[in-house]
């Protein structure tokens, strides 16, 4: 195996890696920079996590790689799990020392002793993620990979050293580390670790649901997080974390009609999204846009295959499945419930005629969200079918363009109505009763239907003619405007 030694020196000629070097030799201490740090290296990724192995005490390796640093520099200690981490500049230096990990059938955690750095290679989830290189004198960057991990660097590969049976039995966790590798890398999973986590996906249970979450959020981040989902499939894990999900697969046919199978329309739309978003919890409405379909699908002999009702329903099923995943219960879910409930408002907006209040009511419903939810509504276009594509591209332009327009015009997003309910009660001395919520939703909704334009003398004006019909006379100690 050819190594490139040469990128290798020219990320191993750093001051950091040098002091690190020495102050391993005056302790006698077996050194080496392994893991995250070394794959990256030949992936030519940028990382400035370090850990640091050494045969000995990485404690004492940290205190003394810490004065040579300077005074400034602090050592963090972590005498339960024996480790040591010191930042300095962007780094983050982490040392251990070497283990030895055996691992009881309940729990992820391992018992630990000393150990060597073969034994510390082996308790490695993936070869790629085990690779050494050496700090000490002569041996400076010296390559140590036992398990051929550069070689399957360059064939795209996740492998584990060891029996991936023992290896995912120990630590469940790792399958889903695999999975989340093999997305964000575009790598495969090699058909015996592959089938080892098959065979081991139930184990996945012992793990608690904010590692899992983490994970599954990394998966989401990766360029294309359909390799995830589809990999977490076919290993049948989605099905015991994300059932909601696989309940998406399949497509019936009846008299000869089908739909599409919304497992991996939803997937497309994920990638499609990826294209265009960052964002974390867009993505995750892109995933669940269509989470309601399975339960609210029927079939109408006239119509075909109907999903109505899946916008609402699939925004009501959010909360149980974030409160499950541990997923945040707060501003993030009612946004993603938000983009969920809305999907198919434009494009409803185009089936119908896209109408001035219609437009004003998606923008005052959307607020600030309505550009993530338009590119969501073009990322949901995966037709097959040119035309049917093009006309769908076209309708969304015509959708953005009345948006802007509507919004220069009328500044209903996120507006608030010009009179409020304490302004209503005090001009007709109603206190807290009903006719309150009446007039100010009636004002709300004269605003938006374009009865009245988005200003206070409108508003005043046409609350006092309906308060009139209503019986009520603006007698209250505030009224001071002449009608
Ligand atoms: P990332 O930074 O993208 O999460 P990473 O592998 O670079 O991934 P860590 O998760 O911090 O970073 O892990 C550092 C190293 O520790 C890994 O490269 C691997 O060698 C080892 N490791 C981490 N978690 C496990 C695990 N569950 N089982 C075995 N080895 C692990």
């Amino acid at each position: 195996m050819f190594i490139p030694q040469d990128v290798i020196n020219q990320r191993l000629n750093k001051q950091i890696f040098r002091l690190i070097s020495e102050s391993a030799d005056e302790l006698s201490l077996e050194t080496y920079i392994i893991g995250g740090y070394v794959r990256d290296i030949f992936l030519y990724r940028k990382s400035s996590d370090i850990d640091i192995v050494t045969v000995g005490s990485g404690i004492k390796l940290a205190k003394a790689v810490a004065k040579k640093l300077g005074k400034h520099v602090k050592v963090t200690v972590f005498k339960t799990y024996g480790t040591a981490q010191i930042k300095y500049k962007h780094y983050e230096l982490e040392f251990v020392g070497a283990r030895k990990e055996s691992y009881k059938s309940d729990s992820r955690n391992p018992i630990v002793e000393d150990g060597t750095l073969e034994d510390d290679q082996n308790r490695r989830d993936f070869t790629i993620n085990a690779l050494a290189l050496s700090l000490n004198g002569e041996r400076y960057g010296q390559l140590i990979d036992p398990f051929d991990g550069l070689q399957d660097l360059q064939d795209l590969i996740i492998r584990t050293p060891l029996n991936p049976n023992i290896t995912f039995s120990d630590d469940p966790l790792r399958m889903m580390r695999g999975i989340r590798f093999a997305t964000q890398l575009g790598f495969d999973i090699y058909p015996e670790t592959f089938d080892a986590i098959k065979n081991n996906r139930k184990r996945i249970l012992i793990i608690s649901k904010e590692r899992i979450v983490d994970e599954l959020n990394k998966i989401m981040l990766s360029p294309k997080p359909s390799i995830g989902f589809i990999l977490l499939e076919k290993t049948g894990l989605l099905d015991i974390i994300f059932p909601e999900l696989t309940a998406l697969k399949g497509a019936e046919t009846k008299d000869g009609v089908g739909h599409k199978d919304n497992f991996f329309h939803t997937l497309i739309v994920l990638d499609n999204i990826s294209k265009s978003s960052d964002s974390l919890w867009l993505r995750w409405a892109a995933l669940l846009h269509d989470i309601g379909k399975p339960s609210t699908k029927r079939w109408d002999p006239k119509l075909g295959w109907t999903f109505h009702n899946h916008d609402f329903i699939g925004q009501k099923m959010i909360p149980q499945i974030f409160r499950r995943l541990k997923l945040p219960l707060n501003e993030k879910m009612k946004y993603v419930q938000k983009i969920v409930s809305l999907h198919m408002r434009p494009m409803q907006l185009v089936e119908e005629e896209v109408t001035d209040s219609a437009i004003r009511r998606l923008l005052f419903e959307a607020g600030d969200d309505i550009d993530e939810l338009m590119k969501l509504c073009e990322a949901d276009i995966t037709s097959k079918n040119p035309q049917k594509v093009s006309r769908f591209i076209r309708n969304f332009k015509i959708v953005r363009h009345k948006l802007k327009e509507i919004e220069e015009k009328d500044k209903v997003r996120n507006f608030e109505p010009p009179i409020d309910g304490n302004e209503i009660m005090q001009l007709f001395d109603i206190g807290q009763s009903r006719y309150v919520g009446v007039l100010k939703s009636a004002i709300k909704e004269a605003i938006l239907d374009g009865v009245i334009p988005n200003d206070y003398d409108a508003a005043f004006q046409f609350l006092m003619e309906k308060a009139k019909k209503m019986g009520l006379e603006p007698t209250g100690s505030s009224f001071k405007k002449d009608v």
